[in-house]
């Protein structure tokens, strides 16, 4: 265990980036969504924010990327506030065991998501939080500048189009849900407030502070609090098992937190209690998770002995 982590995460995060640095074979960018094809794989930042909002930093950890999965997370966390536990009634809280945009499960599940981190699932927690805001991603977009402590956040409007003219397979998700009653806007408002929150762009930085309420156990940066006690745990208990596409198994193994990743190379994760984490590095696995990234949350908890285990 590196013993200096107490005064702060600066000498761990050196010593993370410079062994991931070392490691060769960073896997590929997402092409499916082709504003995210353009990104150099071997882009690395990792970012550490303890409980008080202190920030520590290394490699590319104040450029922003585009955050796509890791927003699900807030919108989980905001509809969660408003609706309680109705929301259950409507998506599940069991890994998929299925790629994160499939259709299959849906039919003999009857229009229930798996849980709130595949597309489908995602899909009825903004729809949700839609109805229960009139603006779901004006609403995210509201808590993130508030907890980042960064008012210039924003969505990235070229990412969101890219998004709609490459959407068929979530407006197929969207359709079919509708079609068991499980969706409540229009499927095009639906998609565009879903798109709009998958383009947030945000640095590590951003989203470690912006992810601190986790480790709070609920409280947000201005002391007031977002989620009970109980409620923040069943948020850090989804992402331990289904927050890394179909290797959260493999995820849980090496890395031993709750953590969610995105196709654009992010991954938040979080030390209840303790403090939260971001990296980011673009390329990604077969499964969709950020290969220097877990390699360096894996590093992470294994230096300096900070996991849920
Ligand atoms: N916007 C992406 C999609 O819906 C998000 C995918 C991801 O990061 O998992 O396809």
């Amino acid at each position: 265990m590196v013993g200096s982590f107490l005064g702060g995460f600066q000498g761990v995060l050196g010593q993370v980036a410079e062994e991931v640095g070392r490691t060769p074979g960073r896997g590929r960018v997402a092409d499916y969504i082709p504003a995210l094809a353009a990104c150099d794989p071997r882009s690395f930042g990792m970012a550490v924010a303890e409980l008080d909002g202190s920030v520590y930093g290394v490699g590319e950890w104040e450029v922003p990327f585009s955050t796509q999965s890791v927003t699900k997370v807030f919108t989980l966390a905001l509809d969660l506030a408003r609706e309680g536990d109705e929301l259950w009634e409507h998506v599940g809280r069991e890994p998929s065991g299925n790629p994160f945009n499939s259709l299959v499960q849906l039919e003999y599940e009857g229009g229930i998501p798996r849980n709130p981190f595949v597309n489908a699932g995602a899909l009825v927690v903004t729809d949700r939080l839609q109805t229960r805001t009139g603006d779901a991603s004006g609403t995210l977009l509201e808590f993130l500048r508030a907890e980042s402590g960064n008012p210039e956040l924003d969505f990235d409007t070229e990412i969101a189009a890219s998004e709609a003219s490459h959407g068929d397979r979530n407006a197929a998700l969207a359709h079919f849900m509708a079609s068991y009653g499980n969706i409540d806007n229009p499927v095009p408002l639906l998609l565009e407030q879903y798109f709009r929150q998958c383009s947030l762009k945000a640095s590590c930085a951003d989203l470690a502070r912006a992810t601190a309420f986790l480790a709070r156990h609920g409280v947000r940066a201005d002391g007031s609090r977002l989620l009970t006690k109980s409620r923040a745990k069943q948020i850090n208990a989804v992402m331990l098992t289904c927050g890394t596409y179909d290797a959260a198994g493999e995820f849980a193994h090496r890395v031993g937190l709750p953590g969610k990743s995105g196709v654009g190379g992010g991954i938040i994760a979080v030390v209840p209690g303790r403090c939260s984490v971001c990296v980011w590095s673009p390329g990604l696995d077969e499964k969709g998770n950020s290969v220097a990234g877990v390699a360096a949350l894996d590093r992470f908890t294994t230096l300096t002995g900070l996991s849920v285990f």
